[in-house]
């Protein structure tokens, strides 16, 4: 079906006009005997006028045999339909519209093709199959060349090139023929200042945009890069969009709210900045702090260990004076018993030689056989001195031996007796001797054994 078709002797006629564009009733050309000859604008083929079940819509239906490859015949009633109310809306935004009208030289066929009074054009393309990006791309590039902007239309859910071309998607209401019933569901957006994004605008009819475009109140405008999430109404949906139409004013409001936050992000990165010196700063402090922390704990460590060492040395100083001291009373003390033992020797031998000085050889002899004649009545054994020494340790007396065994001493000096070994027997001439002796308090009597022989020599002549 189509809605266009040449007339043999009028040329081109549009089944949406009333007068056909042509000044033709479309009586004139509907089930009229005999039958006009129309042809396909597209194929050459022939075509006849048609009303749909309803009698709504005026139509061109291709003859029996058409070509299977006529574009016209077999686009699907929908696209017709779309292609209808894209006229209508043009038309009563008060441009002309031309429906599938051909490039002078064959290089596009728009759809609908709107004409304003002082011949400018635009195109609006029904586009409900699917094509690449590539091809839509290179047929609005073909209207580009010959300096027509073009809008592509889809009533499809889904519309994958969107962003690709300048393109809305409409969705119709019951009845879909009247072309206020559809509505602008996507392409369309408006700059929420406030919030900082676009918001999708679905309460714009199809007539009212067509109107926006065609007097310049919409532009096909490229988003900006942070401003793609697009938000939907009445919901927290976001769709991405890189593309979209939208009004001057919305455009500015996107311009301002940019300069805004890059104003923000200079202000912020300053504060950042600020705050990286501040940072910078207080830790330079610290580590100036901490270096001079470290010289003084250097510092006192230093000084605690020179005075340790100074009361090391000290101690140390100390120490050996105190050894050297001790050292010096120690050998003064040696010193004083060596002095005390020589006078001691000294005053015990003064003392031992008066105490013999008294005493004769006689006298000794004869004491001497006195205590051997005892030692032969005790032991039967003579005791005999081993020396003629009167050695200190038997107190300057003669020590008598039994053999092995000290029978006694003869005669110890009463001065010296504390160096006699104990129980030992001590013989002296007479009882003044023995008092002598036991005087001293350090022998017992019973030790002691004297002779009663006479203090001086008996003189030969008694
Ligand atoms: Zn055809």
């Amino acid at each position: 079906m189509s809605f266009t078709a040449l007339h043999p002797e009028l040329g081109r006629i549009d089944a949406t006009l009333i007068d056909l564009g042509q000044g033709l009733e479309w009586e004139g050309i509907y089930r009229t005997r005999p039958r006009i000859r129309l042809t396909c604008p597209e194929c050459g083929h022939g075509v006849h006028a048609k009303l749909s079940p309803r009698r709504r819509t005026r139509y061109f239906a291709h003859d029996p045999g058409r070509s299977p490859h006529c574009h016209l015949s077999v686009e699907s009633a929908d696209h017709h339909l779309l292609k209808r109310v894209l006229a209508e809306a043009i038309r009563r935004a008060g441009w002309s519209a031309e429906l599938e009208l051909p490039a002078p030289d064959g290089s596009w066929r728009a759809d609908v093709m709107a004409i304003s009074a002082d011949g400018e054009q635009m195109a609006w393309e029904a586009q409900l199959s699917p094509i690449t990006d590539g091809d839509i791309q290179m047929r609005t590039n073909r209207y580009y060349d010959d300096d027509i902007d073009v809008c592509w239309v889809s009533s499809r859910d889904r519309v994958p090139w969107l962003c690709t071309v300048p393109a809305i998607a409409v969705a119709p209401a019951d009845p879909p023929t009247a072309a206020e019933r559809w509505m602008v569901h996507d392409g369309l957006t408006r700059f929420d200042y406030k919030c900082g994004s676009w918001i999708q605008v679905d309460d714009v009819t199809l007539p009212t945009f067509v109107r926006w475009v065609l007097d310049r109140s919409l532009t096909i405008h490229p988003i900006g890069r942070r401003y793609r999430r697009i938000r939907l109404p009445g919901s927290n949906a976001i769709i991405r969009r890189s593309v979209s139409w939208s009004t001057q004013r919305s455009i500015d409001a996107e311009a301002k709210h940019e300069a805004m936050r890059q104003r923000q992000e200079a202000a912020k990165a300053a504060r950042e900045k600020r705050a990286r010196e501040a940072e910078e700063h207080r830790k330079q402090v610290e580590r100036e702090r901490q270096r001079q922390e470290d010289e003084r704990r250097r510092v006192e460590s230093e000084k605690r260990h020179r005075e340790f060492m100074i009361e090391s040395k000290r101690r140390q100083a100390a120490w050996e004076a105190q050894r050297r001291e001790q050292e010096r009373k120690r050998q003064e003390q040696e010193r004083q018993e060596e002095l005390a033992r020589r006078e001691r020797d000294h005053r015990e031998q003064t003392a031992a030689q008066q105490w013999w000085e008294g005493v004769s050889a006689a006298q000794l002899a004869e004491l001497m056989g006195h205590v051997t004649a005892l030692s032969i009545s005790e032991h039967a054994s003579r005791a005999l001195p081993r020396s003629d020494e009167r050695e200190r340790e038997y107190a300057y007396g003669l020590a008598l031996y039994t053999g092995r065994r000290l029978f006694g001493v003869v005669m110890p000096c009463p001065h010296s007796l504390d160096r006699l070994p104990n129980s030992t027997r001590i013989f002296v001439r007479n009882a003044r001797e023995k008092a002598c002796i036991t005087a001293t308090g350090l022998v017992n009597a019973d030790l002691v054994t004297h002779f009663d022989l006479p203090d001086h020599e008996q003189t030969s002549l008694l």
